[in-house]
């Protein structure tokens, strides 16, 4: 199989709320702060209860092919969000946070 990226229109809310960052063996809940989680059949955080929908890593940062189809492995029915363009939207996303207040 052949993996491309496709742009989407997307709720960057609705993926803050049900991302999970993840390393080669582990997933981390930003939401409760739990880490060590195991990615086996990972459907929600099993310390919080948070449905987890989609999935990226800060190693998979530059498009590391490798990296993102290694988690794509263990993680099929989650979608592999770009961990660059997730930065640069929830960083903007806090940017206008911080004028608006
Ligand atoms: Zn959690």
């Amino acid at each position: 199989m052949d993996y491309i990226r496709i742009w989407t229109e997307v709720d960057i809310k609705d993926i803050q709320e049900h991302i999970i960052m993840v390393d080669d063996k582990f997933g981390h809940c930003h939401k409760c702060k739990k880490i060590g989680i195991e990615l086996k059949d990972l459907k929600q955080c099993p310390s919080c209860g948070r449905e987890i929908k989609y999935v990226s890593s800060t190693e998979a940062r530059k498009g590391k092919a490798d990296i993102v189809i290694r988690i794509r492995k263990k993680l099929p029915h989650l979608t592999f969000v770009d961990y660059d363009d997730y930065e640069r939207l929830t960083s903007k996303k806090k940017a206008q946070s911080l004028f608006n207040e």
